[in-house]
């Protein structure tokens, strides 16, 4: 394996990196052709941790072959026989968690604490979830026999780089489809390491295959024409660009895209319990959350004393080494990202809201950005419309449920939102008129396999997690 295992818990030697990644093709770690490559920096230190490859279109071609070749005999096989592999890897997975969190924590920035117990046990929990699915299909509600799309050629972001692979990788091989997966050019690492458990499980060469890259190598990906199904996590505009480019072909295309969500809080919500969930909503990951509660829509009435409670729990949120099982908030993933939300905050400034941020101090090298409060918003300002995907936080007030509704839907996004209130009848009220796929009561950012996840309007379309996860991969 080119991850050899030391034993030293929350450090970077739990890791062995080597120092050059080739492609995960049929099999085998394969050199490119041809793209030369690449590297990946720890966004904390801006260090070099490794160079992969820069997948080609001829890569890409040779990952679909293979593929191809593999569905043969995949879709073939009982499902029971596929759920094996499943919950192979699945308890591989849980195994080898610790050098996962690491290796996640150093390429993409997130604090060690969430990597650990956040990422790593959901990846786990959606391979056994899919897993369970495999020998089930015909009593799915499906009909008898639904059959797998074929290859399925997907596209993920460097938020949650494992997650996003699990909740693609899974259910598509649940269903007996075969995949070339392309992971962001910020953090390529943790699916080389899960192509390695791939080969660890035993499974069946080119089942799935790992081609690395920028978002060329995505473009070839999708347009490749060996394949079945396209299955994109990423921005709005390039999951437009996608459609189109998919549009006037058969392919089959689910796309989670971006949001703003707003969470939402009444004069009869819990406030210290309230204040952890907007926290949560919005710092968690440094904010690099589809689905974060950007936007918090406060009842004017409590607005004070929420805020007052909100500045004293930001005022104790630690920022810096991601390794440090302290740390609250990690590194801002890439240089570019942190100049996207430094621009984003410095307009919400000149917009005129009232921007505030506890004293902290950031660390030397590496890309850092402090918990960042607006104040003073109104739905005209950038902050309030457009996606951060960072560390900062929009607050709008409201007086009556009515134009809590009509501020929470006033986006072109929808993908979920957060209603806190101890009235069983406001909350589902609530949630039928708000239009987001997701919608949290009294809690933010809570994932299960087992629940469907996904976006009304420009957030996508289709489905992932759950029963309804399954559509995206089967002719029913
Ligand atoms: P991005 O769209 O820039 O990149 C996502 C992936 O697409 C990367 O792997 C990239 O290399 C690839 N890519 C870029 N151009 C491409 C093209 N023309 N054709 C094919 N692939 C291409 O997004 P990002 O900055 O990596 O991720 C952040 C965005 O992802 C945010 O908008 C966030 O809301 C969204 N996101 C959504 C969900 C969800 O489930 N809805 C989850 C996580 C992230």
């Amino acid at each position: 394996s080119a991850f050899a295992y030391a034993p030293a818990p929350e450090s970077r030697s739990v890791v062995d990196l080597a120092p050059s990644y080739g492609l995960f093709i049929d099999g085998e770690f394969a050199e490119g052709t041809g793209g030369g490559l690449r590297k990946t920096v720890s966004p904390a230190t801006e260090e070099v941790l490794a160079e992969y490859t820069q997948g080609t279109a001829e890569d890409v071609d040779r990952a679909v072959q293979a593929a191809r070749r593999a569905f043969e005999k995949w879709s073939a096989l009982p499902g029971a026989e596929r759920a094996k592999y499943l919950f192979r890897i699945a308890r591989i997975i849980q195994e080898r968690s610790r050098e996962l969190a690491v290796l996640e924590t150093l390429d993409n920035g997130k604090p060690i604490r969430e990597a650990r117990d956040a990422d790593l046990p959901l990846v786990a929990a959606h391979f056994f979830y899919y897993a369970g699915w495999a020998d089930k299909l015909g009593h799915a509600g499906f009909g008898p026999d639904p059959r797998p799309l074929g290859v399925a050629g997907q596209v993920i972001p460097w938020n949650f780089p494992l997650l996003m692979l699990a909740w693609k990788v899974a259910p598509a091989l649940a269903c007996g489809n075969t995949v070339v997966l392309k992971p962001a050019e910020t953090t390529p690492l943790s699916a080389l390491f899960f192509a390695d458990i791939c080969r660890q499980a035993g499974l069946p060469k080119g089942v799935v295959n790992i081609v690395t890259g920028d978002g060329s190598t995505g473009a070839s990906l999708v347009a490749h024409p060996g394949i079945d199904k396209v299955a994109f996590t990423g921005s709005t505009e390039v999951g437009k660009a996608i459609a189109r480019t998919v549009a006037g072909t058969d392919k089959k295309l689910t796309l989670e895209l971006g949001g703003k969500a707003a969470n939402i809080v009444f004069d009869d919500a819990p406030i210290d319990q309230a204040v952890e969930g907007i926290v949560n909503g919005i710092f968690f990951n440094q904010g690099h959350v589809c689905c974060a509660g950007s936007r918090l829509l406060v009842q004017e009435s409590i607005q004070d004393e929420l805020l007052d409670a909100l500045k004293r729990r930001m005022a104790t949120l630690r920022v810096g080494d991601p390794l440090d099982k302290n740390t609250d908030i990690g590194a801002i993933n890439s240089a570019e990202q942190l100049a996207r939300i430094t621009e984003l905050a410095a307009a919400g400034e000149a917009e005129g809201a009232e921007r505030w941020s506890p004293s902290c101090e950031l660390p030397g090298a590496g890309y850092w950005f402090a918990p960042t409060l607006f104040t003073g918003v109104t739905q005209a300002h950038r902050i309030a419309r457009e996606e951060v995907f960072g560390p900062v936080l929009s607050v709008l007030t409201f007086r009556t449920p009515q134009e809590a509704v009509a501020k929470a839907n006033n986006t072109p996004y929808g993908l979920s939102a957060g209603i806190w209130t101890e009235k069983g009848s406001r909350m589902l009220w609530m949630a039928n008129q708000l239009r987001a796929g997701v919608i949290w009561s009294n809690t933010f950012n809570k994932f299960d396999p087992a629940s469907p996840f996904g976006g009304y309007k420009e957030s996508g379309f289709g489905r992932e997690g759950g029963r309804h996860g399954l559509e995206a991969y089967l002719n029913v």
